[in-house]
């Protein structure tokens, strides 16, 4: 494994190391978490500036959402205020446009906030489900987030169904609810030589058995994070950076290297 530990600025060895990787593999996908988001704005869970430095994790399960829905929209409400205004960033750019060059097959997320599909990427499961719809739990119709929102700012919290009075929840994946599409996930990873993880403490499971899935089939791991992850011992390079920086400077590596070949 590169040189972990290289704070700062990303280490040109690494990147190096990871454009050969990502330009040799015939089946490369993108693994993500919220710290690809955060310099959109949107704080991640466990990061330095994490959510779980504030609030309990249990305002994220199941059993808190169906004992206390009120407290959990208040709480959802104000986490969406970040979420709509977000944007794509530097990283959420590089990524697609490593699709568009047929260098990654496909975008893995855990994250909940679509801004991959904003930045273009096209292939992209979300494991953990998306905070643009919400679901009611009585009948199961949908409802964009929107008008969501405005059924809690008029004062109906928690919002619900307008066919069946139901309470509505975000079509997230809360803890101790089943994760979405994973066998599609696992497939994917299970034919790729390459795992390109980008923000993710790998520390939610099963969602970070997709990593370990592409390492037992004899690919490599790419791990991009400010700080250490759970899985670090199976990486094959870390570049222990920004996500912006970090894929600002991969695309050009490999765009280089493409050029020169
Ligand atoms: P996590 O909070 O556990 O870990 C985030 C990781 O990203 C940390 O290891 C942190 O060091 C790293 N990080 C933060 N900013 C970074 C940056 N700019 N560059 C590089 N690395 C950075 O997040 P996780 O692993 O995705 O798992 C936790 C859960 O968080 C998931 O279930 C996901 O659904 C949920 N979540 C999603 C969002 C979102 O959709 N944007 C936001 C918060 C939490």
């Amino acid at each position: 494994m590169s040189s972990a530990g290289y704070e700062g600025t990303c280490n040109p060895k690494d990147i190096e190391a990871a454009a050969d990787i990502l330009t040799k593999a015939k089946h490369a996908i993108a693994f993500t978490g919220a710290g690809i988001s955060t310099e959109s704005g949107i704080p991640d869970f466990r990061g330095p500036q994490g959510l779980w430095r504030q609030y309990s994790p249990e305002i994220a399960t199941i059993d808190y959402f169906l004992t206390h829905p009120k407290d959990f929209w208040l709480f959802y409400r104000m986490r969406m205020s970040a979420l709509f205004i977000a944007k794509p960033n530097r990283a959420h750019m590089a990524l697609a446009e490593l699709e568009r060059m047929g260098i990654i097959k496909a975008v893995i997320t855990q994250n909940v906030d679509g801004l991959h599909q904003a930045a273009g990427s096209k292939n992209v499961i979300e494991l953990h489900g998306t905070m643009k719809r919400a679901v009611c739990l009585a009948c199961g119709r949908t409802y964009p987030m929107d008008v969501v929102i405005r059924k809690i700012d008029s004062g109906q919290v928690p919002p619900l169904c307008d066919e069946c009075g139901g309470v509505l929840k975000p079509d997230t994946v809360l803890f101790g609810e089943p994760v979405k599409d994973f066998d599609r996930a696992r497939e994917l990873a299970l034919m790729s030589d390459a795992v390109l993880v980008i923000g993710s403490s790998l520390s939610v499971y099963p969602a970070a058995y997709i990593p370990i899935f592409v390492k037992e089939m004899g690919g490599k791991v790419i791990i991009i994070n400010m700080e250490p992850t759970e899985l670090d011992y199976i990486a094959d390079v870390i570049i222990r950076c920004k996500a912006g920086d970090a894929m600002t400077t991969l695309l050009n590596e490999i765009k280089s290297k493409m050029g020169n070949q």
